[in-house]
């Protein structure tokens, strides 16, 4: 980036040096022109107005100052004067004495026979008749001119090289603070050194925040990851090392053999929802959501579970009629099970699960109510965190894994859908899940 900028401030800088160059020399060139051959005339004019009162012709030598060349030439093509011995010019037919002859005045610029340099000549025809004709070489007419040039030449050349470390310099003004900002991100809105970069920083910020967050969020899932597993793999160890050296009495081994079963079966329950809630974190296609009957997946999952609720002497239903959602069915059955399942198993004895859905403004809602235990309000924002249990023990005891309710707002996510609690403790729970109706 900083070359690019040298690079286009030198350019600028160049560009604006060589187009003043040129104006200015042309202009200046033109101006002086103009005004040179017009100091030529001014002072021809002058000696023609004293040359009334010369004694003698001779005595126009003395106006032939500062290079000028002065020749006299009378009507018939004599010459009467002449500054320059040496000249050869032809005199009557130079085109500035034909023109003064028949208009009064003439002019021309032509290479000298004489001198072999490009000469400036000016003709004005006097009062008795005769041809006063005065002559410059050109460049004594832009002596002044030419070191002019010179002049602007070289103060352009100084300023291109001014130029070339101002550009360097400049940009690294520019540039300094953005590099400084980079290397102090946790600080990066501390010191924004311009107003544009703000939209920008902030939004690097947040990136930077959002990372140190999702590690800090993988690394504790590691953890609890590792510490969930360690717990049931400890007493599988535990009972199958009993047995192994037989320390377990006979009627024990059907007792030891169910506990291992159990916490078996609690690490296949952990392990399956790790494995989907690593899946929901894949980045998910809208192309896989189709037209589905939320109600229906409800009374599938309310008769799947019906068994599990009467062992707890809980009853179950399912109400409403058929409400079409956008969604991945696989994706709500997991997440009406996960609530069903929760209902049940922090109910009370006796309790009752509704799981209601139905139409409400432009949305579907998925309503689960239960008459449990219910969960205080201090912990309703936490519970969708992966592994935030209200009642350990409860969970353990009921197979839960902590990651029911993580998955259900991950899959509430993907669908666009809100997620509302309602608790108070020993009355129920109702967690109504907000669909987007299909538009
Ligand atoms: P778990 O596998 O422990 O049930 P969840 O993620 O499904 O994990 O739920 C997190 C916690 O929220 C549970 O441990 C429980 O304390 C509480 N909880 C969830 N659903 C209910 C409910 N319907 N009634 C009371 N408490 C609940």
């Amino acid at each position: 980036m900083k070359k690019r900028i040298t690079t286009l401030f030198f350019f600028i800088i160049i560009l604006s040096i060589l187009i003043t160059t040129i104006f200015m020399t042309f202009i200046f060139k033109t101006s002086f022109d103009k005004q040179a051959k017009s100091n030529i005339q001014l002072s021809t004019e002058a000696i023609a107005l004293s040359y009334n009162h010369l004694d003698s012709f001779n005595d126009l030598a003395a106006y032939s100052l500062n290079n000028l060349y002065i020749t006299l030439i009378s009507s018939d093509g004599n010459v009467l004067f002449e500054s320059n011995t040496n000249s050869t010019d032809g005199y009557l037919n130079s085109p500035e004495v034909i023109k003064a002859i028949n208009t009064g005045s003439g002019e021309d610029t032509r290479v000298s026979s004489t001198t072999g340099y490009e000469t400036y000549y000016y003709a004005t025809k006097l009062n008795d008749g005769n041809i006063l004709r005065t002559s410059m070489k050109i460049d004594d007419m832009y002596f002044l001119y030419n070191y002019a040039i010179n002049t602007i030449m070289i103060a352009s050349l100084v300023l291109i090289i001014l130029s070339c470390v101002l550009s360097v310099l400049l940009t690294k003004r520019i540039v300094q603070p953005i590099e400084a900002m980079a290397h102090n991100i946790d600080d990066i809105d501390k010191n924004i050194p311009y107003k544009e970069l703000e939209p920008f920083v902030l939004s690097i910020k947040n990136q930077h925040l959002q990372k140190i967050e999702n590690a800090r969020i993988r690394q504790e899932f590691t953890a609890n990851v590792s510490h969930e597993l360690k717990t049931p793999l400890t007493s599988i160890s535990g009972y199958a090392e009993m047995l192994e050296n037989g320390m377990a009495k006979n009627e024990d081994i059907a007792d030891f053999a169910s506990k291992i079963h159990n916490e078996a079966g609690r690490l296949i329950a952990l392990i399956g929802d790790i494995i989907k809630l690593s899946e929901l974190d894949m980045p998910y296609s809208n192309k896989d959501l189709k037209t589905i009957d939320l109600f229906l997946l409800v009374e599938n999952t309310v008769a799947l579970l019906s068994f599990n609720a009467e062992k707890a002497n809980i009853k179950i239903s399912a109400k409403g009629s058929s409400c079409f959602i956008n969604g991945n069915r696989d994706m709500l059955e997991e997440l009406i099970y996960n609530l069903c399942d929760n209902a049940i198993r922090y109910n009370d004895e006796g309790g009752e699960v509704i799981v209601s859905v139905f139409k409400s403004d432009n949305c579907t809602v998925l309503r689960v109510k239960d008459t449990g235990i219910g969960i205080p309000s201090k912990h309703h924002e936490r519970i969708f965190e992966r592994f935030y249990r209200v009642d350990k023990s409860r969970s353990k005891e009921t197979g839960g894994t902590g990651l029911g309710l993580a998955i259900v707002k991950h899959i509430a996510i993907q669908h666009n859908a809100k997620i509302k609690v309602f608790s108070q403790v020993g009355h129920g729970t109702q967690i109504d899940v907000i669909f987007p109706s299909i538009k």
